[in-house]
């Protein structure tokens, strides 16, 4: 298998090659050359395997360059009973009637993140191994990605991370999550500033070729097709579990922002997996709603980019979107790199309303999308305790919410829960007049030691301290 960009650079790669880049040279983004089909029969095999086992199957159909028994084994290694809490990996439990929520949350920092994260952690420990190479990551954070990364990250060989992140502008609980790791290859640096520093900083480091080349600085955004890969494979378990036969066909409701999580759903359906919709469900940085709706993609200024009680939907623009419009414009690299390359910078927007191909999208791609604000998340997150006995986060409350107006009768909707309730405390206890359980391994975690530096919001300072952290 070997990957291309979706902006039609002429480079062709393997797997380990675009495993520790980010970008294509072009500023497009890595796609397969095609997406291997999966027949009934493969269907029935798979329905019999553990998740680790489904996994390898999944990842060697797009992992050349790695022997088969080492995939298998990191694989193996990655998806435990121990580390994700059950033997399922990724349960699924009923709602109401066809209604279904798929937990992919019960990794080590409680948030769907980690189901990707975890795997990228012992693939690049085993590439850096293979290459006797080091990689330091440099990377900004909000709360969900900073912390799955330092999780999975955490004595890694060959890796080091510098996690930047807005002082105090986390929840308690994720501050207690990040900061108590005192891993020496976990470096957390807060910074005097908004995440809009942060990520300028990210920048400002990145685009310095020759300081980025001599300390070998990485990233592990969203972008990381890696990344996709491993998510691709719960849409198939969630399948299994929401299914008696194959064939039948399973729609899916996905919180989404960047567009990572649903962007895994729809290669799944590109493999052949039956699902009938890909519900995108956004707050109210509704981006990619208006998209569906419209045809219009607009790109948000910061003036018009919401702090919402789903703050890990909170996206200007949608940083892997360009990956479904390349499949969208049937894979036409020059019209693709056009609209995302000149087109939104000039003007922040593009319209493909009046694009057959648009038209198309809901028939032939399966999109459909909807938008929860606020009042829908307390109203979602109190009804489903009321009638359910559960409680769940307000990421997956948006989901909840979304789904039901998009459910078609006899076709199972799963919604995938993105976080678990405990990280948004403050908006449960403004829904439902109580906190959430804890976990028990996480009992008393702002209690615990703490190894965080504080910084000002300059590049120079972030620098000397990668600087001085590197041997
Ligand atoms: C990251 C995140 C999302 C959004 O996922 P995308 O892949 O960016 O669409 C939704 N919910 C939670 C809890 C997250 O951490």
């Amino acid at each position: 298998m070997r990957y291309l960009s979706t902006r039609g650079h002429a480079d062709r790669k393997q797997f380990c090659e675009i495993l520790l880049e980010g970008l294509a040279p072009d500023g497009g983004l890595y796609l397969p050359e095609q997406y291997p089909q999966v027949d009934t029969a493969t269907l029935a095999r798979w329905r019999q395997l553990p998740y680790a086992e489904l996994a390898f199957e999944i990842l060697s159909l797009y992992i050349d360059d790695i022997p088969a028994a080492d995939l298998k084994a990191l694989c193996a290694k990655t998806y435990t009973r121990d580390v994700f809490g059950t033997d399922a990996i990724v349960p699924l439990r009923q709602l109401e009637d066809g209604v279904y929520l798929e937990a992919l949350s019960n990794g080590p920092t409680l948030a769907f993140k980690d189901m990707a994260m975890q795997l990228l952690g012992n693939l690049f420990e085993y590439e850096l191994g293979r290459r006797g190479e080091e990689l330091n990551i440099l990377g900004a954070t909000s709360g969900d990605t900073g912390s799955a990364a330092e999780y999975a990250m955490r004595g890694k060989k060959g890796v080091r991370v510098f996690m930047t992140s807005p002082h105090g502008r986390m929840s308690p609980f994720q501050q207690a999550q990040m900061f108590s790791l005192l891993d020496a290859n976990i470096h957390n640096l807060a910074v005097d500033g908004v995440f809009d520093d942060c990520q300028d900083i990210v920048k400002a480091v990145s685009n310095d070729l020759d300081f980025k080349r001599k300390y070998r600085i990485g990233t592990v955004n969203s972008i990381n097709w890696a990344r996709l890969l491993a998510q691709v494979v719960y849409y198939f378990a969630g399948y299994f579990q929401a299914t008696q036969k194959d064939g039948d066909p399973v729609s899916f409701t996905v919180p989404s922002g960047n567009f990572g999580n649903v962007c895994a759903g729809h290669v799944a359906r590109m493999m052949g997996l039956p699902i009938a919709r890909l519900v995108v469900a956004t707050n109210e940085n509704d981006v990619l709603d208006e998209f569906f709706r419209t045809g219009v993609y607009r790109v948000r200024g910061s003036a018009d980019t919401h702090e919402t009680s789903s703050p890990s939907m909170d996206i200007s623009k949608a940083s892997n979107f360009e990956r479904f419009v390349f499949d969208l414009l049937g894979r036409d690299g020059q019209r693709t790199g056009q609209l995302f390359g000149q087109r939104l910078a000039e003007s922040g927007s593009f319209d493909l309303h009046l694009d057959p191909a648009f038209a198309a999208a809901a028939e032939r791609f399966g999109f459909v999308s909807g938008k929860s604000t606020h009042a829908d998340r307390l109203a979602t997150i109190q009804d489903t305790w009321q009638r359910f006995g559960q409680m769940i986060d307000t990421h997956t409350a948006d989901g909840l919410k979304v789904a039901r107006e998009q459910v078609q009768a006899g076709i199972p909707m799963v919604v995938l829960e993105t976080a678990l309730p405990i990280k948004f405390a403050e908006t449960i206890v403004e829904a439902l007049g109580r906190s959430p359980e804890r976990p028990a391994r996480f009992e008393g975690i702002e209690d615990l030691p703490r190894r965080v530096e504080r910084v000002a919001a300059d590049v120079d300072v972030v620098k000397a301290y990668i600087a001085t952290h590197c041997d």
